[in-house]
């Protein structure tokens, strides 16, 4: 099992499938195809819903939009430079990332739900420590009180 995040980003970026990273994830510009060609995956579990517009926006349009404002208050230039200059801009920004950041987002989702069927139980950063309070440093009201008694180690 490669890292995660490495592996996600490997196939994500090449539009393969999250498992094998042979087989192609698309089978048009944004459709998935419907299992992968190597493996036999199915891809039904892919689902990133709004999610490549979403961060298309944020990473692409938003920056976009506001150079375009900046142009336009800082130069107010004529129409046709929004034409040449910011049109452009944005179809590139907006479109090329889309298919990369779609299938990085399926590879993720299938990487994750693997990872949770795996995992038994809950993740447990570490035990807490709230039993143990200092004894012997001034009049503490748990001297000498047991509290459940079945955390103690
Ligand atoms: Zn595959």
């Amino acid at each position: 099992m490669p890292d995660s995040t490495e592996w996600i980003l490997k196939v994500g970026l090449r539009g393969r499938c999250p498992r094998c990273g042979k087989g192609r994830l698309f089978d048009g510009f944004l459709k998935l195809a419907p299992s992968c060609e190597q493996c036999g995956l199915d891809y039904g579990f892919a689902d990133p819903a709004d999610g490549p517009a979403f961060f298309v926006m944020m990473t692409a349009a938003v920056p976009i939009t506001a150079f375009a404002l900046w142009l336009e208050l800082s130069y107010d230039p004529p129409v046709w430079v929004h034409f040449v200059v910011t049109l452009p801009l944005l179809l590139i920004g907006c479109i090329l990332p889309l298919r990369p950041l779609k299938a990085t987002l399926v590879a993720s989702q299938y990487i994750h739900s693997a990872e949770e069927g795996r995992l038994a139980g809950p993740r447990e950063a570490g035990p807490a420590s709230e039993t143990g309070a200092s004894s012997g440093q001034g009049p503490n009201q748990a001297t000498g009180v047991e509290r459940g008694g079945s955390h103690r180690e």
